[in-house]
Order: structure tokens, then sequence, then C-alpha cells
């Protein structure tokens, strides 16, 4: 190659990424990543009993601490039985977050997928825990909830994801029909009085007891479309729970509590 060719390709290249990254992106896949794929890990589900200064945010009983997203005057519209709950995937079910708002926290979640679950990638039992709810454009910060058991999809997008931002460490994800466990520590982002982003958002999950996001930092609310980037201001905010528009089979949740730091 001569080195007249040579530069005309290093100046095509630098053009091309140039108007890559200035591009605005509009397709979903634009943001999806499917390598490395992280390792498959055997792990525990952890139940832990809420330490004597968490707040429960569901014992089993009822959902009294939750409200439904879409209007928090209104009750959370999903299915308490047996020691659990059911995401409620009908129309009018709809997302459900915590009447309380929080913010830097402790966070502990069981979560199941039902073992009769059909559909692949993310249509088989998708969910998703918001750390912190923030309406105005923005649903928030979400730690995917999937059923990520021999289940292929973006890394970016598996369970214990955060969406879209953040691939987890290692996939320790069990068989639809057992529990998993989400143990987390949110750090929530800080702003600045012109409400630029003063210290991002991080987060810490062990899932099933495996180290899965590593006091990761995040660029904003997770998007299904373009990139993140931290676009409002906001303090303490709910915790929400997703009811997926996919028609498979809906989760279960139990024990569920958070501590406040
Ligand atoms: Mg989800």
């Amino acid at each position: 190659m001569s080195l007249n060719k040579i530069f005309m390709t290093t100046a095509l290249v630098a053009c091309g990424l140039t108007m890559t990254n200035a591009q605005e992106k509009t397709k979903p896949e634009q943001t999806e990543v499917y390598t490395p794929v992280p390792k498959i890990v055997q792990g525990a589900a952890v139940y832990t009993a809420p330490p004597s200064d968490a707040v429960v945010l569901f014992d089993g009983k009822d959902l009294s601490k939750w409200v439904s997203t879409d209007d928090r005057s209104q009750p959370a519209k999903w299915t308490v039985a047996d020691g659990v709950f059911i995401v409620n995937k009908k129309t009018g079910g709809g997302n459900i977050e915590t009447k309380q708002s929080f913010g830097n926290y402790q966070l502990h979640i069981e979560w199941q997928v039902p073992a009769n679950i059909e559909g692949k990638g993310q249509g088989r039992g998708n969910s998703g825990l918001f750390l912190a709810s923030i309406g105005k454009g923005d649903a928030g910060y979400e730690l995917q909830i999937l059923d990520s058991y021999k289940n292929d999809t973006y890394t970016n997008g598996q369970a214990a994801s955060i969406y879209k931002q953040l691939v987890p460490l290692a996939n320790p994800t069990h068989k639809p029909g057992e529990w998993n466990s989400y143990d987390v520590v949110w750090t929530a982002p800080t702003f600045n009085d012109d409400k630029s982003v003063k210290t991002p958002a991080r987060v810490t999950v062990f899932f099933n007891g495996v180290l899965v996001q590593n006091n990761a930092e995040l660029k904003g609310p997770t998007q299904y479309i373009g990139d993140p980037a931290y676009r409002q201001a906001h303090g303490p905010s709910p915790i929400k729970l997703q009811s997926h528009g996919d028609p498979s089979a809906p989760l279960s949740f139990r024990n569920i509590w958070v501590r406040e730091l």
C-alpha cells in the first residue's frame, strides 16, 4: 500500500468514526453488545432475613408499601399469593414502585422465573429492578431481571446487567422454577446547582452470592434506544419493578428489604 493510500485510508477511518460518533442512535440494536459472554457460574440463592434497621418492602403478606407507577394514588395491582407476589402483565397492571423514596441504600430481593417459561431473548422472563424511578421522560436505572439460564441475548441486557450499560461479571442465573437473589448497594448520583452531574451513580450487585457489578459507574439512566446521559437532576426516588410487555409467563418476587445508608 502506498503512503498516499495509507493516508487516505486513515483519513476515511477517522472521518467514519467521527460521523458515527456524531450520529444519533435511533435503533435499539445500536446499543446492544454481544461479546464477550459472561462466564456461567454456579451460585446459590441467598435468603437473608431483614436486619433490624431494614425497611421491609415485602414480607409475604401484602403490597402496602407499593403503588402503581402510572398513578401513584392507586395501589399496586399485582397479585399476592402464598407469600410471594406475581407480576401483573395484563393491561392496566403496569409497573409498581415504592411509596417511600430512597437515596443511597442496601437492598435484598428474590425473584423466580416460572418453570413453564417460554419465549427467548428479551421475551423470556423479563422484568427489572429500577434502582431509582425518576420519571420526567426517564424510566430510571434498570438492573435487569431476565431468564438468563441458557437464554442468549445481548450481554448488556442479560440478568444483572445495568441495562445497555454494564455487562455482569458472571452469569449465575438459576434455572426456571428456582429462586434467584440480588443484593445491591446503590449510591445515587448527586448533582450541582446548575443540575449538571456532580458524582455519577454507582452500583455493586451480588447475584446468587456472586459479585456481578463491582462498584460500577453508571453513565445515566438506562435507555432502550440511544446512549445514556444524565439529563435531569433528581433526589431520593422510589424503587420500581417492571411489568415487561413480552407474552412470557410472569415472574414472582419475595423477601424484599432495604437499608438506607
Ligand atoms: Mg427489563
